[in-house]
């Protein structure tokens, strides 16, 4: 029995991991759980699985969701809630990620210092201080999963070995505006933003996902969790979303992870691998029904946002978590309808000008700098 603490449990990939669990309830139990503001979804899930720790994104949500339950666990609010969830249970326990943005630093770091497996879906914990996360695993030797997809199938093509490796090729869908120029995304709206071909996910990785942001993000992530220089890290357009990712060894061969795209199965994978086991509902892939599967390099000039995360990747220091707070914001702001598409990456390299580098910014720095990145760019924003 693996006990399993999920933070973002009420989010995309927090509701699949629940069905996971729903199916095995001889594999799995659910040790706590956190969630933000959605009291509702909180609540049906508490009164399902019963976790003994909940995590609520403040003390209003708190507060209701103790109205709504049926049993009384702890519930504690703000972040001190995640930090509960990641504190919660025994070494040995599994931690799912699955909050959205740099909040999820603190409580990965903390759940690492109580002996749990990550399971991380949270990107934005590695790409604004991955240096932190990788000396944390150093020292405690815990196991840190991968949940995004591309890295699952990369994780799945390594089988662990890395000097043969020539190079990890991501795939990347193109996002909703793929078929679009540059000069046609001036206008697009949230909706048509919101619009994923095809992957149904939370609101802000839809967004990255439009801009290529998200690719960026990943190829960052791939930097920390295998341990690879950029230089060794590609990404390929490819628009079915079949081809989960790749790995190019020194001989020429290129293992790839097939499948239809289907988020339960990276997250059950980084469940139980070694093992696998069956998905209900799960669509095998039949590859004679896509019949043709397209590949296509890059333009990064189309692309600003992924040029300038592995810009910032690349410089390393702070300059990732500058990309990562100022774009977290400007997401944000173009999602309340308060700046346009294209000013997204603008605001990111503005964000990125401005800052001065530091080196080996500490936990307390990379907090600061967080925060005052956001300040900055909605004080831009609205200038
Ligand atoms: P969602 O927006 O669907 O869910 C986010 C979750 O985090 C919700 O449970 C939300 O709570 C909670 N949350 C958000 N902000 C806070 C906060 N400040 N404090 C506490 N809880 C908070 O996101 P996704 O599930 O799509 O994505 C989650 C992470 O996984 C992201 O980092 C994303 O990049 C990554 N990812 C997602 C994929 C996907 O298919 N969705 C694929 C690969 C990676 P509430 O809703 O209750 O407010
Ligand atoms: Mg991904």
């Amino acid at each position: 029995m693996k006990h399993v603490h999920l933070l973002g449990a009420t989010g995309s990939i927090g509701v699949q991991t629940l069905d996971i669990i729903r199916s095995n309830p001889d594999y799995f139990r659910l040790g706590s759980l956190s969630f933000g503001k959605n009291v509702a979804s909180a609540a049906e899930a508490a009164n399902e699985f019963c976790p003994p720790v909940i995590g609520a994104g403040s003390l209003e949500a708190a507060r209701e969701l103790k109205h709504l339950l049926t049993y009384s666990p702890d519930i504690i609010p703000g972040d001190e809630g995640l930090q509960a969830c990641a504190r919660a249970g025994n070494r040995g326990d599994v931690l799912v990620n699955a909050v959205m943005g740099r909040v999820g630093l603190e409580p990965t770091l903390t759940a690492m210092r109580s002996g749990k497996t990550i399971a991380i879906a949270n990107k934005e914990t590695l790409v604004t201080a991955g240096h932190l996360v990788k000396q944390l695993q150093l020292e405690t030797g815990v196991d840190i999963l991968p949940v995004d997809s591309e890295h699952s199938a990369i994780y799945q093509c390594l089988h662990g070995k890395k000097q043969d490796v020539n190079s990890l090729i991501l795939t990347a869908s193109g996002g909703s505006f793929r078929d679009k120029s540059r000069e046609q995304l001036q206008g697009v709206t949230v909706d048509e933003a919101l619009n994923h071909p095809n992957w149904s996910m939370g609101a802000k990785i839809t967004i990255d996902s439009a801009t290529m942001m998200n690719k960026g993000l990943e190829v960052i992530e791939a930097h920390w969790l295998f341990d690879m220089p950029y230089e060794k890290i590609d990404v390929l357009l490819h628009s079915e979303s079949i081809v989960h990712s790749m790995v190019e060894y020194v001989d020429g061969s290129v293992m790839a992870h097939l499948g239809t795209p289907d988020m339960r199965v990276p997250i059950q994978y980084a469940l139980t691998c070694p093992d696998r086991m069956p998905i209900k509902g799960s669509r095998p892939l039949k590859l004679w029904e896509a019949g043709t599967l397209h590949f296509k390099e890059l333009d990064l000039k189309r692309y600003k946002a992924f040029e300038l995360a592995l810009e910032a990747g690349k410089a390393g220091g702070s300059m990732p978590t500058v990309l990562n707070a100022a774009n977290e914001s400007a997401v944000d702001m173009f999602l309340k309808g308060n700046i346009t598409f294209l000013e997204i990456d603008e605001l990111v390299d503005r964000a990125l000008e401005q800052h001065e580098r530091i080196a080996e910014p500490d936990l307390e720095q990379i907090i600061d700098i967080d925060r005052e990145t956001r300040i900055r760019t909605a004080a831009q924003a609205s200038g």
